[in-house]
């Protein structure tokens, strides 16, 4: 690898708001020669997920924030180059926290073989199967519990999250209705997707629109977003309604503590049950899900969309399209 460059970004500053490219620095270091079990990866695609701008804080998540100076924590896919350790061989597909660096050096430790299937891009890894297909799908089923005829709602709906809940949703036959931030998502969700309805969150009243759109009350919220939007779909909640409390990426930005939701308190007159959500814990019944959500793929059931940017540079600052409400289905970087 004689002459060649692991090119980096590195945190150097807590974000306060959205992300700066001044809160990375670019960094060039030379390409690690792997140890004894340990294997080299060149990654291909960064997967860009609104909890990299959780890990970039200082306030320990359900992961320890990212070290000042570290290489920016990511998820990626890439391919093996060169191994010393027994389960990894050259030529290997395999995803992990490989972090936003063109290189990573890897004790196999949370690394997974991805399959090899012609037929499917390396980027279904990231928009249908592996964390984000996991989300929805365990998300929806263990959480949701969705049942025929009852009336599903999903923030953030167009993403690359929401857009699949809405689409289990419908296979367990519910009624399903998104939120989104334009008009273009919403058509997206109800006329390619198959969604009942879809509300446009910028240029609608969000609560009317629901009222009008959830004739029975809702059954299941699934929430991506928190603050108002939340609040207003709380206040439409049924009797024994389930709230699967996925995403509040409405506060992530936040440089004040958030006000509300203000209809939290419904949550108990309605003996509504809320559960926070990790799709970590679901790690061990990952071929589960890869196998439904396979199957329904290849029925022709369910659909996802990947939004690509170009190049490791523009890493930093292409994040901010998740809080922009920019990217459309699931946003990964090609290096
Ligand atoms: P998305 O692809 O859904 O991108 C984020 C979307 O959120 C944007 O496109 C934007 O769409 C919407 N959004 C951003 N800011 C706001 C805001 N202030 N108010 C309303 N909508 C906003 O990302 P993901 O699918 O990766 O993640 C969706 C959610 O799921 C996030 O909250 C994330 O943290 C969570 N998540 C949780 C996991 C878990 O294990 N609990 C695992 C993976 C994700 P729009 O144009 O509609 O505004």
């Amino acid at each position: 690898m004689a002459g060649e460059v692991n090119r980096q970004w590195r945190l150097v500053a807590r974000p306060v708001g959205m992300i700066k490219e001044s809160d990375f620095r670019w960094a060039e270091e030379p390409v690690p020669a792997p140890g004894e079990n340990q294997l080299r990866v060149r990654n291909l695609y960064l997967s860009l997920d609104p909890t990299n701008r959780m890990w970039a804080t200082e306030t320990p998540t359900y992961l320890p924030p990212v070290g000042l100076g570290e290489v920016m924590r990511g998820i990626a896919i890439g391919v093996v180059e060169e191994s010393r350790h027994p389960n990894f061989k050259a030529g290997d597909h395999v995803q992990g926290l490989l972090g936003w660096q063109d290189y990573a050096l890897s004790d196999g430790r949370g690394l997974t073989v991805l399959p090899h299937n012609p037929a499917l891009p390396l980027t279904a890894y990231f928009g249908l199967f592996g964390h984000i297909g996991m989300t929805a799908y365990f998300g929806l089923l263990e959480i949701g519990r969705p049942q025929p005829g009852e009336t599903l709602v999903v923030s953030a709906a167009a993403g690359a999250v929401g857009s699949l809940v809405g689409q289990i949703g419908k296979i367990q036959g519910c009624r399903v209705v998104g939120i989104a931030g334009s008009d273009d998502k919403c058509r997206w969700i109800t006329e390619d997707l198959g969604f009942d309805a879809a509300v446009n969150y910028k240029t609608e009243p969000v609560r009317e629109s629901l009222r009008r759109h959830c004739p029975d009350g809702i059954d299941i919220d699934f929430e991506n977003v928190g603050g108002t939007i939340m609040d207003d779909v709380l206040g439409l909640i049924n009797l024994r309604a389930r709230v699967v409390l996925c995403g509040l990426i409405a506060n992530y930005n936040a440089t004040e503590p958030a006000p509300g939701p203000y209809n939290f308190g419904n949550l108990l007159i309605k003996r509504a049950r809320v559960e926070g959500f990790i799709v970590l814990d679901y790690v061990d019944r990952a071929p589960e899900a890869a196998a439904a959500l396979g199957r329904w793929l290849l029925e022709g059931k369910i659909k996802y969309r990947i939004d690509e940017v170009a190049g490791l540079e523009q890493a930093p600052l292409a994040l901010n399209r998740l809080f922009e409400g920019a990217n459309m289905g699931k946003l990964v970087v090609k290096l």
